[in-house]
């Protein structure tokens, strides 16, 4: 192909992981924080280590994500 027809492809995965954050997953469990605003958690989703249940902030995401529709937060809140 010429250089002069390359073109830049707009990446399809770009923000994919968007919907995916911790913060609207059923396996999220908050922690409160002493100014009311939930910044971190713990995830669920598998067995406890010696360490507990890993501490995740509501903006980490996985691919094990599964939304809760109970607790799903708008992103324009
Ligand atoms: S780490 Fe993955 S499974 Fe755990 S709460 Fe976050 S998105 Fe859900």
């Amino acid at each position: 192909m010429p250089e002069s027809e390359v073109r830049i492809m707009s990446d399809n995965w770009k923000h994919r992981s968007e919907s995916m954050r911790c913060k609207t997953c059923i396996w999220f469990c908050p922690k409160e924080s002493l100014d009311g605003v939930t910044h971190l958690g713990r995830c669920r989703r598998h067995a406890p280590t010696m360490n507990g249940y890993p501490v995740v902030f509501v903006n980490d995401w996985c691919g094990d994500h599964k939304l809760n529709e109970n607790n799903f937060i708008e992103p324009n809140e």
